[in-house]
């Protein structure tokens, strides 16, 4: 029986990759639905070439050209609540949730209520509501794969013992472009610059998060839902090589890593094919090329985001929407130009500081906190965007 499978993002870089996966094993899959955000053509040709019963897109504005350019016989959903409908009305074992951002949370819950095999890339939706995704997830028997190369390490190393025996996690990052650059240099990084990821292949949003270490802050706090492990628990380090992908280490001080060459193929595919492995065209790793790996503590005066991180992780409540929010806004305002690449952490930062957590939240105040976040963020903004147009 072939495994019916939902992408989420599919027209992105996880999705792509998905995609990819799914061609090399076409006994193992089929592809049942496609969903994006508001790009027709390239979800018009992925109708084309997988016929998969039905097509979403969260944009309306594209639903004619949608239809006219999808093939006889799939079906064609558009609007807000198209890719939560998608969910609903399609068959499938499993759900590929690789929207990205905040805005990939509604179809990913729907996916989870009706307990389904969702297999998370979108770790946004675990930062804003970890805390509602989880608990929901156990009552209606739905699995949560880790899609993210760090998480899915963790996954495969927690295999090698017994839950109660793990002492700590540790992620491994590989401190992106600026790892080695000085204030001056980080402070006049353009978004092209900070584009230039150089280990991984991955969209721009993520990209960018990873230059900041927003990245790996939001991946504690994805680890800190994932895996039920408190922040203190969680450590990062930084691996410029992007080889070993994240370590556990247990009770008896043995620690047990994954590693590969960093290919996201990997992981999404052992999401996907868990417990069993099938073969992959990712470049196999050669110790004997590689000759030597190298590790480092991170430099939290540098790159303040961690521990921005574990304070989030830590606190819980409504703050990893809010941290969310306010770093989608100021990343998505550093990629159009307005404001610089040092601004991006001090912003989020800020508005954090003016947040009043909310404990135990429902999904209703997860929203508030994300939806009051990214106004509060635009109004901190206003003052460099302002200030950069009095200097112009
Ligand atoms: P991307 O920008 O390449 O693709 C994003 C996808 O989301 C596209 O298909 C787009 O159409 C869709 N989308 C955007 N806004 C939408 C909306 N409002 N409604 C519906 N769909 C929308 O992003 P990506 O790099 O593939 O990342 C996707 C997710 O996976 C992110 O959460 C990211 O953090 C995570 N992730 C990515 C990588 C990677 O290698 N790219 C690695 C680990 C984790
Ligand atoms: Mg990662």
């Amino acid at each position: 029986m072939k495994q019916k499978v939902i992408i989420l993002g599919s027209t992105g870089s996880i999705g792509q990759n998905t995609l990819q996966v799914i061609a090399q094993h076409p006994d193992a899959f089929e592809v049942v639905g496609l969903g994006a955000g508001s790009r027709w053509k390239p979800l018009a040709t992925q109708a084309r070439y997988w016929k998969p019963s039905c097509v979403a897109l969260a944009d309306e504005a594209g639903q004619g050209e949608l239809t006219a350019a999808a093939p006889p016989g799939v079906r064609v959903l558009a609007g807000p609540d198209a890719l939560s409908r998608l969910i609903e009305e399609t068959k499938c074992d499993c759900v590929v949730s690789a929207i990205v951002g905040a805005a990939g949370l509604p179809a990913t819950l729907r996916a989870v209520e009706l307990g389904r095999k969702v297999a998370i890339a979108n770790k946004e939706a675990l930062v804003v509501a970890g805390s509602v995704l989880m608990p929901l997830a156990r009552r209606t028997g739905a699995t949560i794969l880790p899609v993210d190369s760090e998480h899915s390490a963790v996954f495969q190393a927690l295999q090698a013992g017994r839950r109660e025996d793990v002492e700590r996690i540790v992620l491994t990052g590989s401190g992106g472009p600026f790892r080695t650059a000085t204030p001056e240099e980080l402070s006049r990084v353009t978004p092209s610059d900070a584009l230039n990821h150089p280990t991984w292949d991955m969209g721009p949003k993520i990209t960018i998060d990873s230059a900041t270490m927003m990245n790996k802050a939001l991946e504690i706090i994805e680890a800190r839902w994932l895996f039920d492990m408190p922040h203190d628990r969680i450590d990062v380090v930084i691996h410029p090589e992007s080889i070993v992908h994240s370590l556990v280490e247990f009770r008896d001080g043995s620690v047990v890593a994954q590693l590969g060459t960093p290919d996201m193929r990997v992981p999404i595919q052992y999401a996907l094919t868990f417990p069993r492995r099938l073969p992959c065209p990712a470049q196999r790793l050669c110790l004997h090329t590689l000759g030597k790996m190298t590790f480092f503590a991170p430099d939290m005066d540098r790159f303040p985001s961690l521990r921005i991180g574990h304070a989030v992780a830590q606190r819980g409540g409504t703050t990893g929407a809010v941290l969310n929010a306010a770093n989608e806004e100021a990343n998505a305002l550093f990629r159009a130009g307005a404001i610089g690449f040092t601004d991006i952490v001090p912003l989020t930062e800020e508005v954090l500081g003016q947040h009043t957590c909310v404990d135990d939240p429902d999904l209703a105040a997860l929203l508030a906190a994300d939806a009051w976040a990214r106004q509060r963020l635009a109004e901190c903004a206003s003052r460099i965007t302002e200030h950069a147009a009095r200097v112009r």
